[in-house]
């Protein structure tokens, strides 16, 4: 199923505490993964957090299909360790339409998660999945694009106007 997708600043469960997920996996969460991998696939994104289909969950999905991987779910992931070195790439957000800038992260991070039966993974990444999986876990922090933007591409007008409305 196609879940709706939450946006700024309308739906204060973006910027929510999210809580660890659980295991074994509830029969809710292994459709709620079902489901935004559909829900990320339908909006043609490369990733979805669990807040911005209304649930404070630490659960994202990365969607790589254009790459030839299929799309997978990561539980609890966070950053282990970052390089020092970083890269300023143009991102956009589901959940902030319309907006695009950008957003200057660490190009190699150490991942720590769990897959879907709760095994311990953890991966280095320097390309598109690195990029990807610190937006997403950003999310899973409340930590939206339009924090860390200096320099938009598109939308600088409507983000000007939440500032002014203290909204950001
Ligand atoms: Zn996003």
């Amino acid at each position: 199923m196609v879940l709706p997708i939450k946006t700024f600043p309308k739906d204060k469960v973006l910027r929510e505490p999210t809580r660890r997920v659980e295991f074994p996996l509830s029969k809710d969460i292994v459709k709620l993964t079902q489901d935004m991998v559909e829900t990320v696939r339908k909006a043609d994104g490369v990733g979805l957090a669990a807040p911005q289909v209304g649930k404070p969950l630490k659960l994202i999905v990365i969607n790589m299909e254009k790459n030839g991987m299929s799309p997978f779910p990561l539980y609890n992931a966070k950053i282990v360790s970052k390089s020092l070195k970083k890269i300023e790439v143009e991102e956009g957000c589901l959940s902030v339409p319309g907006v695009y800038g950008m957003v200057k992260r660490p190009r190699k991070v150490k991942i720590e998660a769990q897959n879907m039966e709760g095994k311990k993974i953890t991966f280095t990444d320097d390309g598109w999945v690195s990029r990807i999986a610190q937006h997403e876990i950003d999310h899973t922090n409340g930590v939206l694009i339009i924090d860390s933007i200096k320099k938009y591409t598109q939308g600088e007008e409507q983000v000007k106007e939440w500032k002014k409305q203290k909204l950001l």
